[in-house]
This record gives structure tokens, C-alpha cells and sequence, in this order.
């Protein structure tokens, strides 16, 4: 909670005009201190000037192909965003879903590649460690990744399976008092720029999904390399890179929950990710509109803005549309998943959502921008490529439908 206020202050409130009271933008009357701060962070953002919106622009500088978002996380994770849901005594910002949402968001709207990173450290690598972790190994494998000197991954996908993660074909045996390793993760992001990673491998193949356990392990590591960083359409200041794992030898206290237990880890890891890929997701889709409806102020066309012409006011509502129906089925999942409630299909429909609505309002932008919107000198080119992987990972459009009509089929059996 403090590091969050600390980043509200530092960085939005302190650069508000006076006038501006971040708690008359909370929603509904008798919100908590941080439900109104997590509301103001987020319409307050909506609210401010460009050249004030010190969080997002934070993050425009690093979009670029060339560099990795490692220098900004550092700068995260003095601020609490590199572990949001962690408690403080961990050394976490010990906020909610919500919060963490609206972060990822933000972040997003100025660079996605940002978002993905922070989506990873938080979702995918702290949050198994955290939910299936004994204390020791909160300890340990938590708290050095609080503060942004480290970013950890998450090692499911391999090259002969992503869809069909029960299908994990990498191998633990245990040696004595070690588990040893071998295998390949394919497409794990961080990996280059990773101090630790949490890996899927099947300790009895008989036993198909059942026989699927986590591990953690600490990188580098004597039996575990990387392949090359994978040249990426979109989000390029992430790295991306199959881990090898040779005789990668760990502590046989290096298994994360039980034995057996971790298909179950993957998915309910996945769950929860998939509100901060729609998080992402919903950023892209917001900076989309954010420059189309600016260009459609600025650029003249037979006389007058094009923003006068129905055919771009149509655009620009569907695109309002697409991104505000997405952000409440996003919020829906975070606050479901903060009141301890059942959140896989609504996690799955605000990904669905948000990734569907980042894809159609990049590409929409695009149009609206003309020509302009196809060169590097305006985002909207940047975005589009950016929307694209957010219905890819942590499960395609295609998974999150049947994981939707598996749910509603099961209630509809009740
Ligand atoms: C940039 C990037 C970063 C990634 N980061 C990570 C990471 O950090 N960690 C990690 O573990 N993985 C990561 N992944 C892997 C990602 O999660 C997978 O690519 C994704 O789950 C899809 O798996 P696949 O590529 O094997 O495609 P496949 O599973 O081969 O799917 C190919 C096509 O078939 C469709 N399909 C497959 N099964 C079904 C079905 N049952 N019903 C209907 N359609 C189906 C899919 O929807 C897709 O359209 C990343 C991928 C990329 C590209």
C-alpha cells in the first residue's frame, strides 16, 4: 500500500493541478482508501495532459526495438509495481488485483513491452511462488524479485506443445537428493534477462497431466542455457528465448507444491495471468484511441478535421466501446479474484475481450491516421504490432473460448 501511494503521490497526484481531489473521481461513496486511490489513479491518468502523464511517458523512451525494458524495472520496482500483490513483509506493495490491473493498464498505454514484463514477474513468476510457496521459498525466491534488481519467468510452452500444456514432454528425475532436469521451454519471456524461472516437467509421463511438477530454478545454472532471442513482431523490448535444460540439476526442496500438482499450478497461475495480459491488452487499445481521436482533431482534410466525418466518428465509437466493455469485464475478474471468488471464465472472457479490442482498435487507428499511421514516427504502428500477441499467449483466443464454454456448460449442469 505505501509504495503505491508513493507512486501515486511521486508521480500523478504531484503533477495534477492544485485543484485536483483524487478521491472525488472514486466511483461509488463509502470506497476504501484504495479503491478511490486505484480509481483516481486511473481516470486521473485519463484526465491529464499529455506532456503530464509522467507514469506512461515514462515508458515511451523503452518501446523502441533496440533496447530491453531492464533500466525502467528497476525504476517499477522502487515505485511497488514489480510485486504488487506481494504483502510488504515480503517486500511487496501488498495491494489487490485491481490495482495491479490499472497499473499493468497504464503501463501499457505507454509501452506494452513494459506491461508484459511487469506481467510476468508479478502473474507468472511471483504469483505460483506466492499461492504454492512454503514460507522458505517465499523468502527466498520472492523478495529479491520485489524491488526490480531481478525479473523472474515462467517455463510452461514448449516447441512441441503451447495449446496442449498437459502434453510437457521435459523430464525430472530424481538422483540422490536432487531432482535433474531435461527438456525444452520454448518462447519464455525474460529469459535473457532472468534470475529465475519456475519450470513445468514430468516427474511420470504415464501419469500424463497428473504426473506434471513445478521446479524452481535460479539463473543461470549449470545445465541450463538459453536459445536466441526471438526476433518478435510486436513488444520488442522484451526478450523471448527457448531454455535448455541439460542434466540441469536442482535440491530435491526446489519443487514448488506437491509432487504431481503442477498442471494444477499452470493453470491457476494462468488464470490470473490472464488479467494482466487483458490489463496489457486494454492498455494497447486505450493509447490506440488516445491517437486516433488526437489525430482526428489535428488533421485537415476537403476543408476540416476529419474528426467531423461520420466514417471516423463511427470508428472512434466503436473503438470507446470495444475498450470500455473489455476494462469491465477485466475489472469484473480482478475484483472477483480479490473477494476470493471463482474468476477462470471471467478472466478468460476479459482476455478475450481486451486482446480483441487491442487488435481492432490498432488496427482501426491505423486507418484513421492514414498514411501516417503505417511510418514509426506515430505509435499506432507500434500498436498494432504490439495487440497481436496478446491473443496468443497465456492461451489463444481459441483456448480462452473453450475454457468460457467449459465453464458455462459446468453451471449450466449444476
Ligand atoms: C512472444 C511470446 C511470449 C511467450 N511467453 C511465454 C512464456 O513466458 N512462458 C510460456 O510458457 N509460454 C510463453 N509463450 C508461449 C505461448 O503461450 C504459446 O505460443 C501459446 O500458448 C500457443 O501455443 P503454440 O504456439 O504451441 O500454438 P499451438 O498450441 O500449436 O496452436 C496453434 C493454433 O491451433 C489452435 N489450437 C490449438 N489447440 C486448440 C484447441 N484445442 N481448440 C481450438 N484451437 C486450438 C490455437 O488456438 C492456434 O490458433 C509465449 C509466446 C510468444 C509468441
Amino acid at each position: 500500500m505505501k509504495c503505491f501511494e508513493r507512486l501515486v503521490k511521486d508521480h500523478i497526484v504531484s503533477r495534477l493541478p492544485p485543484t485536483f481531489d483524487p478521491y472525488q473521481f472514486a466511483y461509488r461513496p463509502n470506497r476504501s482508501t484504495e479503491d478511490a486511490i486505484s480509481s483516481a489513479l486511473h481516470l486521473g491518468l485519463q484526465h491529464l495532459e499529455e506532456k503530464d502523464t509522467h507514469v506512461r511517458m515514462l515508458f515511451l523512451d523503452f518501446s523502441s526495438e533496440k533496447q530491453t525494458v531492464l533500466f525502467q524495472v528497476q525504476e517499477l520496482g522502487a515505485m511497488g509495481v514489480m510485486a504488487m500483490e506481494v504483502p510488504e513483509e515480503l517486500g511487496g506493495a501488498g495491494m489487490d488485483y485491481l490495482a495491479y490491473s490499472l497499473a499493468v493498464e497504464e503501463m501499457s498505454r505507454g509501452c506494452a513491452s513494459t506491461g508484459c514484463v511487469v506481467s510476468v514477474n508479478n502473474s507468472l513468476y511471483i504469483g505460483p511462488v506466492l499461492k504454492f510457496g512454503t514460507e522458505e521459498q517465499k523468502t527466498e525466491w520472492i523478495t529479491p524479485f520485489t524491488t526490480g534488481e531481478k525479473v523472474g519467468c515462467f517455463a510452461l510452452s514448449e516447441p512441441g506443445n503451447g495449446s496442449d500444456a498437459g502434453a510437457t514432454s521435459t523430464v525430472a528425475r530424481q538422483e540422490g537428493d536432487e531432482w535433474v532436469l531435461n527438456g525444452t521451454k520454448a518462447w519464455i519471456t525474460n529469459s535473457w534477462d532472468a534470475a529465475a524461472t519456475v519450470v513445468f516437467a514430468t516427474t511420470d509421463k504415464k501419469l500424463k497431466h497428473k504426473g506434471i511438477s513445478a521446479f524452481l530454478i535460479p539463473m543461470p545454472h549449470p545445465g541450463l542455457s538459453l536459445g536466441k532471442k526471438e526476433d518478435k513482431l510486436g513488444i520488442k523490448a522484451t526478450s523471448t528465448a527457448n531454455i535448455i535444460l541439460e542434466d540441469c540439476r536442482v535440491p530435491l526442496g526446489n519443487m514448488l507444491g506437491p509432487r504431481g500438482a503442477g498442471f494444477k499450478i499452470g493453470m491457476q497461475t494462468l488464470d490470473s495471468g490472464r488479467i494482466g495480459i487483458a490489463a496489457q491488452a486494454l492498455g494497447i487499445a486505450q493509447a490506440s484511441l488516445d491517437c486516433a481521436a488526437d489525430y482526428a482533431h489535428k488533421r485537415i482534410a476537403f476543408g476540416a478535421p476529419i474528426g467531423k466525418l461520420q466514417a471516423v466518428q463511427f470508428k472512434l465509437a466503436d473503438m470507446n466501446v470495444a475498450v470500455e466493455s473489455a476494462r469491465l469485464l477485466t475489472w469484473k475478474a480482478a475484483l472477483l479474484r480479490d473477494s476470493k471468488k471463482p474468476f477462470t471464465k471471467e478472466a478468460a472472457m476479459a482476455k478475450l475481450a481486451a486482446s480483441e479490442a487491442a487488435t481492432f482498435c490498432s488496427h482501426q487507428a491505423i486507418q484513421v491516421l492514414g498514411g501516417m499511421g503505417y511510418v514509426s514516427d506515430m505509435p499506432a504502428e507500434r500498436h498494432y504490432r504490439d495487440a497481436r500477441i496478446t491473443e496468443i499467449y497465456e492461451g489463444t483466443s481459441e483456448i480462452q473460448r473453450l475454457v468460457i464454454a467449459g465453464q458455462i456448460l459446468k453451471e449450466y449442469q449444476a
